[in-house]
């Protein structure tokens, strides 16, 4: 066990966990983070970051993480590079697990974000954040006049195919079966958009590239197993994120997606957790937003811990 009760230990570090980190640091509060195996979050999957201001060129995901994270520890945030395994929020302080060390803590802020829901089929690996994406707000102005193909049947996908509209000369949305998840508004949008063509009942079965990068997609018909070819060189896939939240076992209250629910300003239903970042959005989900909920739990929790003592 770690000797001591900290102030506060952050789970996660995307931008919401960077900003938290920052703040909490600067408000003295010695922050802990662990920022999981894998740090950094989406924004390490994705290219170029245009639409961040303070940014006129633009700058790559990791990048801006790695700036983020050196800008936290300037201030003293401690990070390691490791994954919570599970926590008890049953009495105060709180217990948290990483690689069977137990840590404990007065507060915790949650930021361990949500991932994109990926296909998983052949050929995706390679194209992953190239031809392949899941963020058209993000990677979509890399497909100018270019003909594109968007999964999914729901209002991501709808949205996701009216934007790329703006850069793309043709978008083919392929959805795997007759009827969409998608409201009615978003759909109207989206199938009277003279640019957009929908295809019904295919699975994507396999993609293909060339040297160039991504160049099309074998699609199955499902109800006969038939197969075609769609040529493309960008896809985006919108069948949907995941919260990661299947560590912390129920403690706080979830919609049922396993999105974190607030209950009062960033704070949890567990009075001294709090959540920041796609953990909780699965509206905006940008850096920015994340950035700027990381902000405001930061300083929901110097407020708590004031209220405390
Ligand atoms: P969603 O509503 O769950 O739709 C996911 C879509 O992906 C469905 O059409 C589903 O097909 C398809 N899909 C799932 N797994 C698939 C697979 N393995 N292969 C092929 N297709 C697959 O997810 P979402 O569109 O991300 O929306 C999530 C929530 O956010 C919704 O509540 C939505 O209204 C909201 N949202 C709102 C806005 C907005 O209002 N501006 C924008 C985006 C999202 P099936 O239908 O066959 O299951």
């Amino acid at each position: 066990m770690d000797d001591g009760v900290h102030n506060v230990i952050i789970i996660g570090s995307g931008p919401a966990g960077y900003t938290a980190g920052l703040y909490a640091a600067r408000a003295m509060l010695d922050p802990l983070m662990f920022a999981g195996y894998m740090s950094g979050g989406q924004l390490m999957l994705t290219s170029d970051v245009e639409n961040f201001p303070g940014y006129p060129s633009g700058i790559g995901g990791p990048d801006m993480m790695v700036h983020m994270r050196e800008q936290a520890e300037r201030f003293g945030l401690e990070i390691q590079d490791k994954n919570v395994e599970r926590v008890d929020f049953s009495e105060r302080p709180f217990g948290i697990w990483v690689e069977g060390e137990e840590y404990r803590t007065e507060s915790v802020i949650i930021c361990t974000g949500a991932e994109a829901i990926w296909l998983g089929v052949e050929g995706e690996e390679a194209q992953k954040g190239r031809g392949i994406s899941t963020c058209a707000t993000c990677d979509g102005a890399f497909f100018r006049d270019q003909e594109v193909i968007v999964v999914g049947g729901g209002d991501s996908a709808m949205e996701e195919a009216t934007f790329l509209t703006r850069f793309a000369s043709k978008v083919t949305i392929i959805h795997r079966r007759e009827g969409f998840r998608a409201s009615k508004v978003m759909y109207e949008r989206a199938v009277s958009h003279p640019k957009i063509d929908i295809m019904t009942h295919r699975h994507i079965k396999r993609w293909l590239s060339d040297e160039n990068g991504l160049s099309g997609a074998i699609l199955e018909d499902p109800r006969d197993g038939s197969e075609q070819e769609i040529a493309c060189t960008g896809a985006f896939i919108a069948i949907g994120h995941k919260p990661m939240t299947g560590f912390l076992d129920g403690e706080v209250e979830m919609d049922e997606s396993g999105y974190i629910l607030h209950s009062e300003h960033t704070m949890t239903s567990t009075p001294g957790v709090f959540a920041a970042g796609d953990v909780v959005d699965k509206r905006y989900r940008q850096a920015i937003t994340a950035a700027g909920m990381g902000c405001q739990a930061a300083m929901d929790v110097e407020k708590w811990l004031e209220e405390q003592h």
